[in-house]
């Protein structure tokens, strides 16, 4: 496989699980906040590499990729490195088409608690919206429809496995997503 068509296949991971996010927010009427973008802030947040293989590719389209790597390279900061926090408009994400899996998951997925129950991802400003009670309630009977975590990390998984395996600090998996793709092309034409 070409690593376009590993991207093309991620994208329609992305594409699918953002059909499902956007039916349990119309069906649950929970959102985020024009603007809001808080979880972005989050210095802890773990992502995989192969996530953010299209925005790496992105940014080598671009011819960016270079000052990218350098610049993730001199950072130590946790604090995702494509955030925007002055970006006017919905959310701050400078690169939001391309974001990855853990930016489109959070706030709108559930996992399974250490007690085997379904709980919703989310933040604080969700949680005190109306009907969250109600949903929380749905969500732990199964009565709600909601992505799985575990079912679109096994998705990516299924695509390449040596680039789904590990979990990175988010500049981190960014880092060595622009490092896969460089190298990628360091021996091959241009696209
Ligand atoms: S998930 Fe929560 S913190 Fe993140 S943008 Fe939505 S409302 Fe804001």
């Amino acid at each position: 496989m070409t690593l376009e068509e590993k991207v093309a296949q991620v994208e329609q991971v992305f594409l699918k699980l953002d059909a499902e996010i956007a039916a349990f927010q119309h069906a649950s009427g929970l959102h985020c906040p024009s603007g809001c973008g808080k979880c972005c802030f989050k210095p802890d947040i773990e992502a995989t590499v192969i996530e953010f293989l299209p925005v790496a590719l992105e940014f080598y389209k671009r011819g960016m990729a270079f000052i990218w790597l350098d610049k993730l390279k001199d950072t130590d900061t946790t604090i995702c490195q494509i955030l925007n926090p002055v970006q006017a408009g919905q959310g701050l994400c400078s690169e939001y088409k391309h974001r990855g899996l853990i930016c489109r998951l959070f706030g709108y997925s559930a996992r399974k608690n250490k007690y085997g129950a379904a709980e919703l991802v989310t933040c604080e400003i969700i949680k005190d919206q109306a009907g969250y009670q109600a949903i929380k309630a749905g969500i732990e009977s199964g009565e709600s429809q909601v992505p799985f975590m575990h079912d679109y990390y096994m998705q990516l998984y299924a695509i390449d496995m040596d680039l789904s395996r590990g979990f990175y600090p988010i500049n981190r998996a960014l880092q060595k997503a622009l490092e896969v793709v460089l190298h990628y092309y360091a021996y091959r034409n241009t696209t």
